[in-house]
């Protein structure tokens, strides 16, 4: 993916640059296109900030001041992800859930009930591709679809963004730009996936813990959702607060395109 960076590295930096709130000026590649999803952007677009994920959790926590982490949980919703849900709201904890768009039109009311119980709602593609390895036109469609389902299902178009597999290049900035989203990875990999196992899952991401960290995890995964509650306590004992990825930027606002955090994935 590396191999786009010296020929677009202009190009990204001029729509990075943008503030969100200017986007909607920033997206000119479609002039020459014919993809009706394309032309209808604008409205997307315009309505992308309409979310308020970013800086609300911020509001209630303020990572300037105590110790915070943030909990990011992909590829759902799925089958335990109402379990999930019915731990963090007894915690009282708010994370980010970066949704897949064929699983949103499979549980739209999930999709819903995370967007309503104050959880930070993300856009991870269509259906889970190599963003880099599909033409331009192919990965703004992955997001820009994904976008509508999300907002038919929460009555919100999401303002972040998390490629598939941390998988992110100039083109796949260009494209969340247009969309004004800014792209959020991580810092410390649950590698839950791999580990299937509760007590290795809970062993890694309490090992992981770092203030301002953010840990990549998955809510399909039945394992990870049954460490959450021991996590949560572990996490809190040490004296940290969980919180959704945004949170932890002090109530600054990412420009769309953009990636936090900065510095590996791993
Ligand atoms: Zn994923």
């Amino acid at each position: 993916m590396r191999r786009w960076i010296p020929v677009l590295v202009l190009a990204t930096v001029s729509l990075t640059a943008a503030p969100v709130a200017s986007a909607d000026t920033a997206g000119t590649r479609h002039t020459s296109s014919t993809n009706t999803e394309a032309a209808s952007a604008p409205a997307g677009r315009a309505t992308a900030g309409e979310t308020g994920a970013r800086g609300t959790a911020a509001k209630k926590v303020n990572c300037a001041k105590v110790k915070c982490i943030a909990l990011t949980f992909d590829d759902g919703p799925g089958a335990y992800t109402g379990k999930l849900l019915d731990t963090l709201r007894k915690a009282k904890v708010k994370v980010s859930f970066f949704l897949v768009g064929t699983r949103v039109e499979r549980y739209p009311a999930l999709a819903r009930r995370i967007a309503r119980e104050g959880h930070e709602v993300g856009n991870h593609s269509y259906d889970h591709p190599y963003l880099t390895s599909l033409l331009d036109d192919h990965i703004y469609d992955e997001l820009s679809r994904t976008q509508d389902v999300i907002r038919e299902a929460t009555g919100k178009r999401p303002g972040i963004m998390r490629p598939p597999y941390g998988d992110t290049d100039e083109r796949v900035a260009a494209a969340a730009a247009e969309l004004g989203l800014s792209q959020i990875l991580w810092n410390g990999s649950s590698r839950d996936w791999e580990l299937r196992d509760v007590k290795a899952i809970t062993k890694k991401v309490v090992g992981l813990a770092r203030r301002d960290r953010v840990i990549l995890m998955h809510d399909v995964w039945p394992e990870t959702v049954k460490a959450m509650p021991g996590i949560l306590k572990t996490l809190k004992k040490k004296g940290y607060h969980v919180v959704p990825a945004t949170a932890l930027l002090r109530g600054k606002s990412l420009p769309a395109g953009e990636i936090f955090p900065l510095g590996g994935w791993r």
